[in-house]
């Protein structure tokens, strides 16, 4: 069965509103070319919060219209949560996914195991996809703790899940923090190591590995995308750096329809 491939980009704190609305623009607009007819890839763009409504517009449903995502989620339904921002406001202003567990709100944020896995479960309740990061960190990848550093976060965020949230709304992408904005990426066989790893683990939880696309996001460039690619276990990115401008983004996003193309013809 040939998975869905996904080219996703975060913006994090970068571009105000105009900026913002240009490059969704310009995704918008180059991507019916850059995906050549290819149905097995899906884009989407991921602004600031408060940039959502002015990108909106060049967002949409359609198999050629980038998805909207937020960057992250509020795990309340709604309440006295100074500053968060809610599952029920995202939808509003028509977000379809939410990026939960990023290693910078990990790291700078106190996003921690739990409030991650409350966060996942908030948005899947409030009706959004969502995109779970987990990743480890350089020197627990040295002292060889990387599957297991994985695999908790992995198991933290998914198992407890409540019987009523379909755990088929979660796409894990693999993101090796030492390779986030460094400009040092995983090699094709170490992110692939990690993606069956991850398919075993969604496999014995129950939660059909095989069938699900799994994302590597970690200084993803137009001139490595294929090469990840073609190692087989990859089945898109979560880009940050690279999605900052239209150009290389869209050029990813060719990278990865013209990999979804030859897989098909196999
Ligand atoms: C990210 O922010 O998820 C990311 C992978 O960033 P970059 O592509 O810049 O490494």
């Amino acid at each position: 069965m040939s998975r869905t491939i996904w080219v996703l980009g975060n913006w994090k704190q970068n571009l105000l509103r105009e900026p913002s609305a240009s490059l969704a623009k310009a995704i918008a607009d180059g991507l019916p070319d850059a995906l050549g007819g290819s149905s097995g890839v899906r884009v989407g763009i991921a602004p600031t919060y408060l940039a959502l409504d002015s990108v909106a517009p060049h967002t949409g449903d359609g198999r050629a219209a980038p998805r909207l995502l937020a960057q992250d989620v509020g795990a309340q339904e709604a309440g006295a949560f100074t500053g968060e921002v809610g599952p029920a406001m995202l939808r509003e202003a028509r977000v379809q996914a939410a990026i939960v567990g990023h290693s910078e709100r990990r790291a700078h944020f106190g996003d921690h195991d739990q409030l991650v896995a409350a966060k996942l479960q908030a948005a899947l309740a409030g009706g959004l996809d969502v995109v779970l990061c987990v990743g480890e960190r350089l020197e627990q990848r040295d002292a060889g703790e990387h599957e297991a550093v994985v695999i908790s976060q992995l198991s933290a965020a998914l198992s407890g899940l409540a019987p009523e949230l379909d755990p088929g709304r979660v796409t894990v992408a693999y993101e090796p923090v030492w390779a986030i904005g460094t400009g040092r990426t995983a090699s094709p066989a170490q992110a692939s190591e990690m993606h069956a790893a991850i398919r075993r683990w969604l496999d014995t939880a129950g939660l059909q590995g095989a069938d699900r696309s799994l994302l590597y996001g970690g200084s993803v460039k137009p001139d490595n995308a294929a090469e990840l690619l073609a190692a087989g276990e990859i089945d898109g990115f979560l880009v940050g750096g690279a999605s900052l401008d239209a150009r290389s983004f869209l050029d990813i996003v060719t990278s990865a329809s013209n990999h979804a193309r030859s897989s098909q013809a196999r």
